[in-house]
């Protein structure tokens, strides 16, 4: 059965009471979601933001409450460490659950120092955010450095990239690089963060089925009992409650070994059609390659900009007719043309 993994909490323990409160509720109305597992509850203590005047988060004076929800509630907290001292003030504590955010895995040298901070220790967990920009070696990279130390409880989570502005997300999801993440990857369990993603709550339910149906490990959602007073991130927090009606809402898919006959058919398919393209792929090299003969006897540039404007636009016209999406076919065009000019200059 699939039974995706939740982590919920607040972006920021603000007060006792607040983190409390949220603890209390979450417990709550996990009892309404078994569908779900609730493995951590998440606490920023430490937090990374763009405005140096704005709550940077209570830091040490919040392990207390950390330690408190442990003993009400049974419930672990997952805490962001940016910086050695913070994974050694949390040992100290007895907390062993971490994650990177997204503005430390851009940085190596700092993975390395946290993950040697890591070394050695038992039982520690660590969940790793996508870099800010979607780079997915290094975000595999950091994985690494931390497997290099020993840990192997690792998680990846997917938060979105930040790299342009989005008519409707805070953070452009760019799903193929999680799912190439998974290919890569696949023993990593991967965690979809839509608060992230999102920086509305509107959109929390859109992300999250979405990363379950690519059946995504589980998911990381910002709660808070009182969102419109949270002094981070006030916009794509949702309440327990919210929480546990999105989890009712959305929709599992099922691992079991069903449609097996279609699906082997229409795999079969594609591999015919896979093998025509192949086929198709080679004639067209050749023909590249006649051209290139002719360009060189007449003594004609190779790249001829004019003339990919044509072939460049005539593709675009027939993805348009067919309804095929714009920035696949502009991709495999880009990539179609430097192989074809790589042709004509002898070497591939
Ligand atoms: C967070 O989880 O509160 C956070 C700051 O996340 P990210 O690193 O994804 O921005
Ligand atoms: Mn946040």
């Amino acid at each position: 059965m699939y039974v995706p993994i939740l982590i919920a909490g607040p972006c920021s323990v603000e007060s006792e009471e607040q983190a409390l409160q949220t603890a209390s509720e979450i417990q709550h109305y996990m009892q309404e979601s078994p569908n779900f597992q609730f493995l951590y509850y998440r606490a920023g203590i430490w937090k990374p933001r763009s405005d140096p005047d704005s709550f940077e988060g209570l830091g040490e004076k919040a392990i207390p409450i950390l330690q408190k929800i442990k003993t009400q509630f049974d419930m672990d907290s997952c805490v962001e460490v940016a910086q050695p001292e913070h994974i050694e003030i949390c040992l100290k504590a007895g907390i062993k659950v971490f994650w990177i955010g997204a503005r430390t895995t851009v940085n190596p040298f700092q993975v390395e120092r946290l993950a040697k901070t890591c070394a050695g220790e038992k039982g520690l967990t660590v969940l790793i955010k996508n870099p800010v920009n979607p780079d997915l070696k290094l975000w595999i990279g950091a994985i690494e450095r931390f497997e290099k130390q020993g840990i192997s409880n690792i998680y990846a989570v997917h938060r979105g990239f930040n790299i342009a502005e989005h008519p409707k997300y805070r953070n452009i999801p760019y799903w193929h690089i999680p799912i190439e993440f998974c290919m890569a990857r696949p023993n990593i369990p991967l965690l979809c963060d839509p608060s992230h993603i999102c920086g509305n709550k509107l959109w929390i339910r859109e992300i999250a089925q979405k990363a379950l149906d690519l059946a995504y490990a589980g998911l990381m959602i910002e709660t808070h009992a009182t969102p419109k007073y949270a002094l981070s991130d006030a916009n794509q927090q949702i309440t327990p409650y919210e929480l546990s009606q999105i989890l009712k809402s959305l929709h599992l898919k099922t691992f079991e070994d069903k449609g097996k006959e279609e699906l082997t058919q229409l795999r079969n398919r594609i591999e015919d059609i896979d093998e025509q393209l192949i086929f198709l792929l080679k004639m067209r090299l050749n023909t590249v390659e006649k051209i290139a003969k002719i360009k060189h006897q007449y003594n004609l540039p190779l790249l001829q900009p004019q003339q990919w404007k044509k072939v460049e636009s005539r593709y675009l016209e027939f993805a348009r007719q067919e309804n095929i999406d714009k920035e696949v076919i502009q991709e495999f065009l880009n990539m179609l043309h430097v192989s074809s000019i790589q042709r004509q200059q002898g070497k591939d």
